[in-house]
This record gives C-alpha cells, structure tokens and sequence, in this order.
C-alpha cells in the first residue's frame, strides 16, 4: 500500500471584504436580512448591465503580489454558464483563458521540512446565492451573488493531507495580512476545493476526484485521508477510479459520489459581451503594490531586531491578528521580550483552550499592557497577574482597580518582610543549613513560606535577598 504517491491540488475560493459587489452598487455584507442587497444586475433581469467594481480588481491584484503572480495587463471575464437555483442568471462570470494574476506560491513548512507550493493562477469571479434548506422546503438568498471572490489555484505540489493543510494555513494566513477578505469559514467566506489522485511511483499520474466545499481544516485533513485511502483499495482490488465531483459527509468521515466531473467545455465558457476586457498598466500595478501591508516575513524580521527569538517571531506572526496585538500592546508599553513571553506563553494558553479553528484573542491590548507594566514593575507578583489576566480576557475591565480590589498589591516592603522572614528562617533551621550547604533549590521553600505568610503577595525577587541576607 505504502508503494503510491498521493498527489494533491487545491482550489480556494476566498470572498473579497469590498464595501459593494462586483459588478454593481449592492451591498456586500453577510448576515442581512435575505434578498435585501440584490438589484436588477446581480439578478440579471433583462436589460440591466453589470459594471466592474475597481475596488474587487484592486484587491485582487493585492493578493497576487503578496504571492509573488505575475499581474497580467490584459485579463477577460468570461461567462460560465450552467443552471443551478441558486445562479439566477444561469451563469456566473469569471475567467478562465486570460486570468488576472499568474504563477507565484508559498513556502510551508511541515514536521520542519520546508516545501514551495507553486500556484497555477488567481483570477476573479463572482459568487453565486445561497440555499437555505429548512422543514418548509429550499429557499434562496441571492444577497451574496455578485459578491466578488478570487478563486486561488494551486499546482498539484502536496502529497499529503498534513501539506495540504500547511499550505491553506498559509494561504489564509496571507489573506488576512493582505488584509483582502475576513476568511470566515464558519460564514463561508473562504472555502476549499481537493483535487486529489494516486499513483504508484515512477507512473503517470492517476485519475483524479474532486472534494467539493470543505470548510474547516480539520474536514480537509479527514477528507484527503479517507480519500486516498478510499483510491488505493478501489486501485488494489482492480477497479478504476472514476473521475469525479465527491461529497465529504463529516459526520460518518467518508466522500460519496454527487456527480461526474465535468470539463471546462461542458460550461461553455465565452467572452462576456457586457464587459469589456480587463486592462491594467503596468505603473497602475505599482501604484498597487504601494499599498501592499507588511507580511509576515517582514515582521519576523522585525521583531527579530527587537532581540525576539526566531522561534518567537515565527510564533507571534503566525497570524496577523496576533501581530497586530503585540504591535499594539507594545506602542503602550516598550518591552518586546517580556510582552513576548506573555503571549506566547498566556494567551496562547487561553487561544488553545478555544475549540474553533478560528481563534481571536480577546483580551484589550491597552489592560495587557497596564498589566504587563504593573507586573515588570514588581507591583505584583506571577499569581497576581495571572488572576487580573484570567479576568481581563472575559471582560473589559481596569487592571489597576483590580489589583486593589482584589488586594493583589504586591509586598515590597523590605521591614514587613523581614519581620515574616525571621520568623521563618529561625522556625527552619534545616532549610537554612541545606541553603548554605549550596542546595540553591531550597529557596523555593522559603519563598513558598513567605507567600503563604503574606497570602501570596510577597515580592519573590525580595524574599531571595532578605533570606541570604538572614543566613550569611
Ligand atoms: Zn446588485
């Protein structure tokens, strides 16, 4: 079994964050109240005429940069024509001879072995409505057709489901750097197409079936698996594998049959006679490229000039959401190391702890900040941030009224401490002898001792100088 290749591809659609769709004025918001943002364009009633969204080119021509494409001056929106409820006007446009941006890739890395992915070509499209299926029967929702989406081809450059899952990270990764869609899979506003086959090595590449519509990491994981596996037994026992469009059940874990794969041909595809070709100079492109937002690469760099490890850097930039909030709790307060720590140790503590793949820290960068500093500062001590931060990522709330509240107001009061360490030290006379004897861990007991003595508010860092001090 182990003697075959598994040969994965992948197709994403991602819907653009533009303020109105992408061939008229409708709003392009998700969650509204069903068919409210539709006009006689994006439902293709007679006579109307669509008209291109500068904003959805903008922004995908964006993404192709990020990715390093080539942006082509001269791209054609073609009709895909097919009838589903859900397509009013029994096609969508897209493009597929002449797409807007070109070649390019990522670089994953999986179990430390770092891989380019190629990309084959990013071009835009329009996305159709939804079907709501409830008790009552189907309904449609045509708000979201005519929304822009850039469809992200991959080359088939993963052979496994861990590859393949690396690179969609990455891929929403930069997305969300980009800053060109909110990539919400819940909401549907990115999806993922497998295109996956298998071959024994040294053969020519096998038939090919399409997983249609994942929308977690987890289901794509699960799905090339059981697909691969499902391909290599059907291969073993004989049979062919059929060319196919599969549908992944996530509840029973296995892809079922929906359709034969149709070609490109069966659509045909033309030029759409309502709009004209697309052409874009190459100085407007850099005008472009101007606007590009610093990417993850550029801020490891950085953050490795502010003394970060690379490790850390790599940690903090893994999504843009987690640098942007380390960037603003450092505007408040300057410590890069520290606030560091507390990120990669705390809140991705809390950000683990979170069962959705789509993770958001919740705690304000302006109470961390006032936290980290009272903490540096050795107003408190560990325990006491520990027990503002567990409070201040449920709710917004004044760490400095906490500390007080809750009385966490560490003791750094060398007299008051040396009264409570006395005590301790002449109560201990065996400690004492193992910490002169150089065991420097029985310091531990003693800071332990005083912590307890003074409800855990005793400075450590003092506790450490006050006992040597006793015992010299
Ligand atoms: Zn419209």
């Amino acid at each position: 079994m182990s003697a075959y290749n598994t040969v994965i591809g992948l197709e994403v659609h991602s819907e653009l964050n533009t303020k109105t769709k992408c061939f008229c004025a409708c709003k392009n918001e998700f969650g509204d109240k069903p068919n409210t943002n539709c006009c006689p364009v994006c439902t293709a009633m007679p006579g109307a005429l669509p008209v291109l969204n500068r904003d959805a080119v903008e922004r995908a021509i964006l993404m192709g940069l990020a990715v390093g494409c080539k942006i082509n001056n001269y791209s054609v929106f073609e009709r895909k024509n097919y009838f589903y409820p859900d397509l009013s006007k029994a096609y969508q446009i897209s493009q597929l001879e002449y797409p807007l941006c070109v070649g390019g890739g990522l670089e994953i890395e999986v179990d430390g072995k770092k891989k380019f992915i190629r990309l084959d070509r990013i071009h835009l499209e329009e996305d159709a409505g939804k079907l709501i299926h409830d008790n009552a029967g189907t309904l449609v929702d045509y708000n979201r057709g005519g929304v822009p989406l850039i469809e992200i081809v991959s080359k088939p450059d993963m052979n496994s489901a861990e590859e393949a899952v690396a690179y969609l990270q990455k891929l929403r990764s930069t997305l969300l750097y980009v800053g060109v869609s909110d990539c919400k899979m819940q909401e549907g506003s990115i999806r993922f197409d497998v295109n996956i086959s298998v071959n024994k090595e040294g053969e020519p590449l096998g038939t090919r079936t399409e997983l249609k519509n994942l929308n977690s990491f987890k289901a794509v994981l699960r799905a090339i698996k059981y697909e691969s596996n499902r391909q290599i037994e059907e291969l073993e026992a004989g049979r062919p594998i059929i060319q196919e469009t599969r549908r992944w059940d996530d509840e029973k874990g296995k892809t079922y049959s929906m359709r034969s794969k149709e070609d490109s041909q069966d659509y045909r595809y033309f030029p759409d006679p309502d709009l004209i070709p697309l052409e874009v100079s190459e100085e407007y492109i850099e005008r472009i490229r101007a606007k590009l937002p610093k990417l993850s690469h550029q801020r490891v760099q950085e953050y490795l000039s502010m003394g970060l490890s690379e490790q850390d850097a790599t940690l903090i930039t893994q999504e843009r959401s987690y640098a942007d909030f380390f960037e603003a709790v450092l505007k408040l307060f300057n410590e890069p190391k520290f606030v560091c720590n507390w990120i990669t140790a705390e809140v991705f503590k809390k950000l683990n702890a979170i069962e959705d793949e789509e993770r958001t820290i919740s705690v304000k960068p302006e109470n961390l900040a006032v936290m980290l500093k009272m903490y540096k500062q050795g107003e408190i001590n560990q325990a006491g941030a520990r027990k503002i931060f567990d409070i201040i990522w449920e709710k917004d709330v004044d760490p400095v009224k906490l500390v007080d509240e809750l009385g966490l107001k560490q003791m750094n009061d060398a007299g008051a401490l040396k009264e409570v360490l006395v005590k301790i030290v002449n109560d201990n006379p065996k400690a004492v002898k193992e910490l002169k004897d150089g065991n420097e861990k029985t310091m531990a007991f003693f800071v332990g001792q005083a912590m307890r003595a003074t409800q855990g508010k005793a400075n450590p860092k003092m506790v450490a100088d006050i006992v040597k001090e006793l015992i010299k």
